[in-house]
């Protein structure tokens, strides 16, 4: 028989609700089918904070590495802002991709057809836009050092210092990470970089160039940070994959999620060596949280995603990704996506919508 086993790290906020709601979809879409589904919650984030002082624990790091895959809701939320950097929620997720080797993040952007008014951008721009940003994730700013704030009493202030650190090897990984996603998509690949400034995007992009020649069939091109910023608003459907560095691909993923209407709409999947965790785009909304409105779209896509690439069950994948696109069609939203809806659900409700799409009928008679 089939069996998997899931680590769930909910986090904060709406994390708790988002992830709640697609591992109700997912269970149900187990038994349904007859396979077993072993879930392991753990807190992380604010939630180990208050429980622990930590913001994750060793255990639950460990845990992970021996799970098929791991599901993430968001982590943060203001009463944990003003705490010292080594001490932040963010900590949990900068240590599990590293402790992971989470280094390929990949990010897909599909505008659904019934959501192309839903953007605030205009019909005609966005409809049709399907693309994936491939994000590396554990080099760059975010983890480079030194990173510190020191006193400067020459100023009379302090100084601050992040470093952008990259090697040959971490770049090479993740470009043919998405030589070969574009491989399997419209075979076309953006490099974004600045490397009309920055000594690491001149790494990267001749990098880019050097490996290019072992991809004839894939068209190549780069383009500077700035100008993908523009480019993915002025005329987005001229991006299949787009492959850039850590703190690059945080900011225009979040830019490319709201082609899509909103951030409660995009999914996520990080690859490394071993074990990959899933995860919506979007944080834990502190301004919705508890209300149970949140979209959990993207959790739930998040979900397929783990289906198709750490539990090898491809089929299962487009049967959610199918029922996401029905239940939209049929004009279900949740309260990000209030544009002109006709039905607005809450986050179990629109669960329940998607379960009564992917599970058969003798199990909805049953249930
Ligand atoms: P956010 O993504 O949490 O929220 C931005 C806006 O989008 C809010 O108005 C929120 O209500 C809305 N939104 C987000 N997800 C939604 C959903 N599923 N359904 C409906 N509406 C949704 O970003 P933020 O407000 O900048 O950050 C809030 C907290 O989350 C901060 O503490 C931040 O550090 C943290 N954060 C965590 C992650 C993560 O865990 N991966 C990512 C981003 C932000």
């Amino acid at each position: 028989m089939n069996k998997k086993k899931l680590v769930l790290v909910p986090g904060d906020g709406i994390g708790v609700e988002v992830t709640e709601a697609a591992v109700d979809v997912l269970k149900a879409m187990f038994d349904d089918a007859g396979y077993e589904l072993e879930t392991e919650t753990y807190l992380i984030g604010g939630a180990s904070l208050d429980a622990f002082d930590t913001p994750i624990k060793d255990d639950v790091i460990a845990a992970c590495k021996s799970a098929d895959a791991v599901l993430l809701g968001a982590v943060g939320g203001p009463k944990w802002d003003n705490l010292p950097a080594h001490k932040r929620p963010e900590q949990a997720l900068l240590k599990l991709r590293k402790e992971l080797g989470l280094y390929n993040n990949l990010r897909p952007v599909k505008v659904y057809p019934s959501l192309t008014s839903a953007s605030t951008l205009r019909e005609e721009v966005v409809s049709g836009v399907d693309l994936l940003v491939v994000r590396e994730l554990t080099g760059g700013l975010y983890f480079g050092k030194p990173k510190e704030v020191t006193p400067h009493p020459e100023s009379d202030g302090e100084r601050a210092v992040d470093t952008m650190l990259y090697h040959t090897f971490e770049i090479e990984r993740i470009v043919r990470a998405a030589f070969d996603a574009a491989g399997k998509r419209r075979k076309k690949l953006t490099s974004v970089d600045k490397a009309n400034i920055l000594a690491t995007s001149q790494l990267w992009r001749k990098t880019v160039e050097r490996i290019a020649p072992e991809y004839p069939d894939i068209e190549v091109d780069h383009m500077l940070g700035d100008n993908c910023a523009m480019q993915l608003v002025r005329n987005p459907k001229q991006f299949d994959v787009i492959v850039t560095e850590n703190m690059f691909g945080d900011i225009l993923s979040d830019e490319a999620a709201m082609l899509t209407g909103s951030i409660g709409m995009l999914p996520s999947a990080s690859l490394g060596d071993g074990t990959a965790m899933y995860e919506p785009v979007h944080g834990s909304a502190p301004d919705i949280a508890g209300q149970l409105i949140a979209n959990p779209l993207a959790t739930i896509s998040s979900v397929a995603m783990m289906l198709r690439f750490s539990l090898d069950l491809p089929e299962m994948a487009d049967k959610l990704e199918n029922a996401v696109e029905e239940v939209l069609a049929e004009g279900y939203r949740c309260a990000d996506l209030t544009q002109g809806a006709q039905k607005i659900v809450g986050t179990k409700e629109m669960a329940e919508l998607i379960k009564s799409k992917v599970i058969s009928a003798k199990s909805v008679a049953s249930t």
